[in-house]
């Protein structure tokens, strides 16, 4: 099994260096950025599997590290998991726009992040891996390549956003339910996420556009890919 990098980006140190060793005894390759501009650079020079991003950083914040992030092809598909203080909850939502996959409110504690993020880095096994692309009236999703496109233009989407994608619309009609997405989307660990689904899926919605209405909303249950 190949070891999983994740890369920290946070200036507090009390906050960064017990997380560290936590991850490290979980046997993951750490390394600490204590700069928002540091944590870029390191990103995209070593590419982690995940990254744990500070809002609140100094020459560079965290929106700003996220937004590059995600604007540059080698870099857009890693994990980014945000760390936000209790009083900046507009800027959870700002990071869900940006395309953060996830966030943890501060204080935290440090087992149930570390189980979320382990969450987050587990692939879900899939059996059905022998189908690659999935056309459905004007989106067509390729999973070998992460690549989305609506009316034949490129979407950039986050990971997450990329896998409820994926299940909608391998299926399309069929309703899921909001905790079966949870667990497509991200491995087992559907307490915690229970809460974010529905931003991500308004967040997909807004980025495909007016077929985001094909992402349909099903009274009681959850949501479905609108069928042919
Ligand atoms: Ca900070």
């Amino acid at each position: 099994m190949s070891q999983k990098s994740i890369l920290i980006i946070e200036d507090e140190r009390s906050i960064a260096e017990p997380l560290a060793y936590s991850l490290e005894k979980d046997g993951y390759l750490v390394s600490i950025a204590t700069d928002g501009q540091d944590g870029l650079r390191r990103a995209q020079s070593t590419l982690p599997d995940l990254i744990l991003l500070d809002i609140m950083l100094p020459v560079m914040d965290g929106l700003e590290v996220c937004r590059q992030l995600r604007a540059d092809s080698r870099t857009r598909h890693i994990l980014i998991l945000m760390l936000t203080a209790k009083s900046e909850e507009v800027d959870e939502v700002v990071g869900f726009s940006l395309g953060a996959d996830d966030y943890v409110t501060k204080p935290f504690k440090i087992k149930p992040l570390t189980s979320r993020i382990k969450a987050m880095l587990r692939r879900p096994t899939d059996k059905n891996t022998s189908q690659d692309t999935v056309i459905c009236r004007e989106v067509e999703v390729d999973r070998m390549n992460h690549r989305v496109l609506v009316q034949g233009e490129e979407v950039g989407l986050t990971p997450t956003e990329f896998k409820l994608l994926w299940t909608l619309i391998r299926q399309a009609g069929r309703p899921f339910r909001r905790n079966e997405l949870m667990d497509t989307a991200r491995g087992e660990d559907a307490n915690a996420l229970e809460r974010t689904i529905d931003v991500h899926i308004r967040s997909l919605r807004q980025k495909m556009g007016e077929a985001g209405d094909l992402v349909e909303t099903v009274r009681g249950v959850g949501y479905r890919f609108k069928p042919e």
